[in-house]
């Protein structure tokens, strides 16, 4: 949906600048050099509302970051218990460890994937020992 400014508008942010379009979000007028798009075809946002998106993008990643920050170390010490842990903690720990926008609470999903590691070497440790005590 695209809001069509009227024709006697001026941007906000330019006084004398005949608007393009009105903000999707605020309704403020906005002109051509002021507006913000997602993409080529979405409706155009203001330069403040743009700030305001592009901050809230970031909390929700950093949000979701940390949650699989703090997952990615709890399946590593799980990992002991059951081979299928010790898989999902290698795929939460390495794709956030890759990912890399933890910050500082990165060293989690080191430790989560370290202790997956002793998991792994644990487990082969006892599978070896069944197949040769047979
Ligand atoms: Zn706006
Ligand atoms: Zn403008």
């Amino acid at each position: 949906m695209t809001i069509a400014a009227p024709v006697s508008g001026q941007c906000a942010q330019h006084p004398g600048v005949s608007a393009a379009w009105a903000c999707q979000r605020c309704g403020s007028f906005v002109c051509s050099a002021c507006e913000r798009r997602t993409r080529p075809d979405a409706p155009p946002l203001c330069p403040k509302c743009w700030e305001l998106r592009a901050q809230a993008v970031h909390q929700q990643e950093k949000t979701e970051s940390k949650r699989l920050q703090v997952g990615g170390l709890l399946v590593g010490g799980l990992s002991f218990l059951h081979p299928l842990i010790m898989v999902g903690s290698l795929v939460i720990n390495i794709r956030e460890l890759v990912r890399g926008t933890g910050g500082e609470r990165r060293w989690m999903n080191a430790v989560g994937l370290s202790l997956t590691g002793l998991a792994i070497l644990t487990w082969a440790g006892f599978i070896a020992f069944a197949v040769l005590h047979r």
